[in-house]
């Protein structure tokens, strides 16, 4: 018996899970196991240590945290223009933020296993029809119909070879040229430029060209412009599967989940004595929680008790998620009181999670104008308290969808059916991203 099966306390709750048919110890769920179990590490546990340090740059004001991706990956949106798109709009949002406000930006995708939600109803009903709820492409299908939304255990495997594909490109992307600061001007062809905001870009990325130009000729021209370090992230949700990737680093002799290099336990699953803060508890890599406008400074300070005993530099990152409406009374506290107990956590605002709401149409969308009042609030509230703003948590895809109103196109209530075609919530599109981050950078070089 190695140290793993031992790692994870048993018996705990381990809410919003799904009901694997044959349950968690039938033959599929095993047979999945033992498969993620054969399969190599997805990410490595010295990227996951060099990520920590980043982090730790961030909570201290001296770097910023840019995360962002799909709400729910799909097994279908896992193809070259999309992931590269994604990718695009990333590096654009980062050299847009590096560039106002001179700090490093850490770039952090939804991306490579963001394939699991949890949710609100564990049922869907239309008309006079009810089946399990989309759980994610890691659970189920999208599809409304019984086989479609049967939980099935092989899709884990997927998951795991999805992220595997993912991945490798991505690292292609940022590591074989493409991400070079002098293709500034590239990652923006193939957008839509009918926008200001498009043209602004345009006018950021020729300034950064010269000043590239510039140093070139002055004999300064350093590796670090070539690639960039870009990480990978989702929500630590089905157990059974970030167990499985869980692996013991031969350096250290410490377990990390190999399945990313960066997990946040969501709003709904962060129970002091369930089953994920136990895990995450356990693995040593970065951990990120959500928290929502009902959370207290004891629940924060319990969690960074268990998440962080040690306060390990760049462990933990509390990702709030208050609504516009509340988060200028909701954070000052939290921030407050665990700024008080001495623990150095790095903030980080995800302005989209409590601004959702259904539209007339029926469709789950945000208003821009929400998200931006939140992440504005976000930085007054730090401001006021001398605390480090330390990133910014967004669901955004590259490509030109309708799912968020408003934003410099002005997308409406009726313009949403267009292009909707987000699994889960809804996205801002690329130019909404990139607004977005010109609304940010301002902030930030204000700060
Ligand atoms: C999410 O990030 O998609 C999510 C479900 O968030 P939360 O846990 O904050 O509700
Ligand atoms: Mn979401």
């Amino acid at each position: 018996m190695n140290s793993l099966d031992t790692l994870f306390t048993p018996g705990l709750v381990a809410a919003q899970q799904p009901q694997w048919p044959g349950g968690v110890d039938g033959a599929p769920v095993k047979s999945a196991v033992a498969q993620l179990k054969s399969f190599p590490p997805l990410v490595f546990a010295g990227e996951c240590d060099d990520l920590k340090a980043k982090i730790a740059e961030a909570a201290a004001g001296r770097a910023f945290w840019l995360q962002g991706g799909d709400c729910a990956e799909t097994f279908a949106a896992a193809t070259a223009d999309s992931i590269r798109n994604r990718i695009k709009t990333i590096l654009q949002m980062a050299a847009v933020l590096q560039y106002y406000s001179s700090l490093p930006v850490v770039k952090v995708g939804r991306m490579a296993g963001q394939f699991a939600k949890p949710r609100s109803n564990d049922f869907e009903t239309r008309g006079d029809v009810t089946l399990p709820a989309y759980r994610g492409d890691a659970v189920n299908d999208l599809e409304f119909n019984e086989a479609s939304r049967t939980p099935d255990p092989d899709r884990m495997v997927r998951v795991y070879n999805t992220s595997a594909a993912t991945l490798n490109l991505v690292r292609a992307f940022t590591q074989g040229g493409f991400a070079d600061l002098r293709q500034v001007h590239e990652w923006n062809k193939g957008f839509i430029r009918d926008s200001s905001v498009g043209d602004r870009y345009e006018q950021m990325a020729r300034e950064i060209g010269r000043a590239l130009d510039f140093m070139k000729s002055a004999g300064v021209d350093p590796d670090s412009f070539k690639s960039v370090d870009f990480y990978s992230s989702h929500e630590a949700l089905i157990m059974e599967y970030e167990k499985a990737l869980t692996r013991i680093d031969s350096r250290t002799q410490l377990p990390y989940d190999v399945s990313a290099h960066f997990l946040w336990i969501g709003e709904r699953t962060r129970q002091l004595d369930g089953a994920h803060i136990d895990f995450a508890a356990k693995v040593r890599n970065p951990i990120g929680v959500k928290l929502g406008p009902k959370s207290t400074v004891d629940d924060a300070l319990a969690l960074i008790d268990r998440l962080d005993p040690n306060r390990e530099p760049g462990r933990l990152t509390f990702i709030t998620r208050m609504g516009a409406g509340k988060i200028r009374e909701a954070l000052p506290a939290l921030v407050d009181g665990v700024t008080k107990s001495g623990a150095q956590v790095l903030w980080v605002c995800d302005p989209m999670h409590g601004n959702t709401f259904e539209a007339a149409t029926g469709y789950k969308t945000r208003r821009f104008d929400d998200v931006m009042d939140e992440v504005k609030g976000f930085f007054e509230v730090h401001k006021s308290l001398g605390t480090h703003p330390g990133g910014i948590h967004i669901e955004l895809t590259g490509d030109d969808v309708t799912e968020c109103l408003g934003g410099g196109e002005q997308i409406s209530e009726t313009d949403l059916a267009t292009r909707y075609e987000s699994a889960c919530d809804p996205r801002l599109n690329h130019s909404q991203s990139l607004e977005l981050a010109f609304l940010v950078a301002e902030m930030l070089r204000d700060r």
